[in-house]
């Protein structure tokens, strides 16, 4: 008997529980989850190279000359020494952590290898090769790392449960197969994950399918959510509106930029209207969009209103609550995050309903809550950094009849912003406060890495113990702990501490998605104040911090990270009095591309330009590849690169809700569960 695509994981053979709480972590439930954890990448091992081929990964025919295993137990790190014979000629090569594989090969047994030969030494060195006991005689799929499941175990796993899997009827009506040629589910999972294809490139069209689907899940929603939410009528009339950039100026003690003084006018113009506002304001880091958003926030409170805002993450809402407490008040502003204990909570959530607090600060988190705001007439979401369908639902229904302000520093290219938003009205903040021109950015090769800390260490060293403003440093790290199989990118865990020990006399700490929220509330405030000069940290600086004083930025592996992200990172900095650095670390086997990025991010300041070049970087025609978080959920398409399609799914989805044309009985009840979860999604 086969399994169907619902089934759990763990009904496959050698999934046992362990085995399946891993795959949970990694977010696969069921064999469909598995399915669709789709290649990064393929090593094409379909010709052995006569030759090397340096600068380029290639296939190899190879013997094995010696060998030897070496551990280092303290890293966590195995490394078989190899010396191989090739028809390019002798090789050496170091395998890590598959201290198993030593078992399996001796002297004058025969393999085959992939990988870049480095001929620039005295002997030509492989790095990080693939090694395999048989030829494989194809393009050989390479999956992602996930919760720990090393890629081959993963890969072996896809296999097995494409080999039993009972596969569904058709989803899809026949004629959007045929006018769009849409592959069938198994003929395209089968294509990607076997790359049977007999063309160069066939894996990539395997997932026009996918693509496709998503962009039509997508319109589908968006009709529907469009014709259920849109156009709502106010709650609640501000009848007290005149004045409010010349009080919200005075409570800052700074004049706004042209930019933010016309997102302000935007929504006085919107607040004055009869339909509740639905505004999106974008502008890069450090572009001042809370000063906008807390205007909102004022206006609502001084018509006696209830507003809250949202923040992504704990440490944010913390930060804007306290900045909140002095710039609004005597408004009553209460902070309400998942940390909050139950008793306060209890106490907190009363004084909302008794209409004591005012302004309610929190997580995005406070969405999922059932509090009754008796006069919710604002509601802001700070830095709203992903659009996905999920979202856009739930920010048009979290706000029946009270205005809906969303930030966001993702700038989204006008193109795709017209295709996505062409029912919300948008804001965009060009400019930035006098004096934030920029942060200068440098790319660092690995090799100076240590120089660089030295001279780090030094310039922290002559202000240490210092009162007033001394300078503070982010180092960021792309990792908690080690991981096969890159064992060159740097972790909390080795690097991070061996730095702290480095910079002990400064004043350093480690910070990640691990610490606990308390915890990281005291770094953070410690590293405001001074007391802590540098953060060795994760990617949860990630988003919207702000410490003026802060105005080094380093980040290690940087060619690691997506644009957007390493955007967001170096907007931490310069965003006081100081000029702003950012020191850009290169692994050393960085990939093409990811030196291309770091070269981009030192020539380009506008977080709008860069938006433009990363999307003209991925473009279409990835299959994976080293797809970044965007501003969009897709995880197959992108509308710019692929927009006939996207239009065409417009199209399709329009023209079955219309209910012009042939649909199935599998499409008529997604269309009614979309439904009912838009009127399941209530706020106040
Ligand atoms: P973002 O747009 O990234 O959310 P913030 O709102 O956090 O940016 O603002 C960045 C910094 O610039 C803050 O320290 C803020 O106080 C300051 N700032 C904002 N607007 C102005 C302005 N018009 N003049 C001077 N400083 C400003
Ligand atoms: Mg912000």
């Amino acid at each position: 008997m086969g399994l169907k695509l619902s089934d759990p994981v763990s009904s496959l053979k050698g999934v046992g529980a362990a085995y399946s709480a891993a795959l949970a972590s990694a977010g696969i439930h069921t064999i469909r989850e598995l399915l669709l954890q789709f290649p990064v990448d393929y090593l094409d091992c379909r010709r052995e190279a006569e030759r090397f081929v340096p600068g380029a990964a290639a296939f190899y025919a190879a013997e094995v000359v010696s060998l030897s295993l070496s551990r280092n137990y303290r890293r966590r790190l195995s490394t078989i020494h190899l010396q191989l014979r090739t028809a390019g000629g002798r090789v050496r090569a170091r395998v890590f952590n598959q201290p198993w594989l030593s078992r399996q090969l001796h002297r004058g047994r025969r393999i085959w290898v992939y990988g870049h030969v480095d001929t620039a030494g005295e002997i030509p060195e492989l790095t990080a090769p693939r090694i395999f006991l048989q030829a494989p005689e194809t393009m050989v799929p390479v999956y992602r790392e996930t919760g720990g499941i090393s890629r081959g175990r993963l890969g072996r796993l896809i296999h097995s449960a494409l080999a039993v899997v009972e596969w569904p009827e058709e989803v899809l009506p026949a004629w959007i197969l045929e006018q769009r040629r849409l592959r069938g589910l198994r003929e395209s999972l089968e294509g990607i994950h076997l790359a049977r294809g007999p063309v160069e490139g066939a894996p990539e069209s395997f997932l026009d399918r996918f693509r496709y689907m998503e962009f039509f899940m997508f319109h589908l929603e968006l009709r529907l959510v469009r014709k259920l939410l849109g156009n709502i009528p106010r709650r609640f009339t501000y009848l007290d509106a005149a004045g409010l950039r010349g009080e919200m100026e005075d409570r800052l003690g700074f004049p706004l930029t042209p930019g933010q003084a016309a997102a302000l006018r935007d929504i006085e113009g919107d607040t004055a209207k009869p339909t509740a506002m639905q505004r999106l304001v974008q502008g890069d880091v450090g572009s001042g969009k809370t000063a906008v958003a807390f205007a909102a926030l004022l206006l609502a409170a001084r018509n006696g209103f209830q507003s809250v805002f949202l923040a992504p993450t704990e440490m944010l809402a913390v930060q804007h609550a306290e900045k909140a407490q002095r710039v609004l008040a005597p408004v009553p502003i209460c902070l309400l995050t998942g940390s909050t204990p139950a008793p306060e909570r209890r106490q907190i959530e009363q004084r909302i309903h008794n209409q004591e607090a005012l302004v309610v600060f929190g997580t995005h988190a406070l969405l999922n809550r059932r509090l009754t705001f008796p006069r919710l007439a604002m509601v802001v979401i700070d830095e709203q950094q992903r659009f996905g369908v999920s979202q856009r639902a739930a920010l048009y229904g979290k706000s029946r009849g009270a205005d809906l302000l969303v930030t966001t520093a993702t700038p989204i290219p006008r193109t795709l912003m017209l295709a996505l938003f062409q029912d919300l009205s948008t804001s965009t903040i060009r400019d930035r406060p006098p004096g934030r021109e920029g942060v200068a950015t440098r790319v660092l090769d690995a090799s100076r890495r240590d120089a660089f800390y030295t001279w780090l260490s030094a310039r922290l060293g002559k202000h240490a113990g210092e009162r007033g403003d001394p300078e503070r440093v982010f180092v960021v790290l792309p990792r908690i702990r080690p991981t096969e199989p890159a064992p060159e990118t740097a972790s909390l865990e080795v690097e991070g501490v061996e730095l702290q020990k480095r910079l002990k006399n400064v004043g350093a700490a480690l910070i990640s998605g691990e610490t606990p929220v308390p915890e990281r509330k005291r770094l953070l405030g410690d590293f405001r104040s001074g007391r802590l000069r540098v953060l060795i940290a994760t990617t949860v600086v990630e988003l919207g911090i702000d410490v003026p004083e802060a105005t080094i930025m380093v980040i290690e592996n940087a060619d690691r990270f997506g644009l957007a992200q390493l955007h967001q990172l170096r907007g931490r900095v310069g965003r006081g009095q100081s000029p702003g650095q950012c020191y850009l670390i290169r692994s050393p086997s960085a990939s093409e591309k990811g030196r291309q990025r770091l070269k981009i991010m030192a020539q380009e300041q506008d977080g709008f330009r860069l938006a433009e070049k990363d999307l003209e970087m991925r473009g279409g025609g990835e299959v994976a590849g080293e797809r970044q978080a965007g501003s969009l959920d897709f995880r197959y398409g992108d509308p710019a690169g692929d927009a006939a399609v996207f239009l065409q799914a417009r199209e399709d989805a329009g023209r079955i809700l219309d209910s012009s044309v042939m649909s199935t009985p599998w499409l008529e009840g997604i269309i009614n569960s979309i439904r009912a979860r838009i009127h399941r999604i209530h706020f106040s």
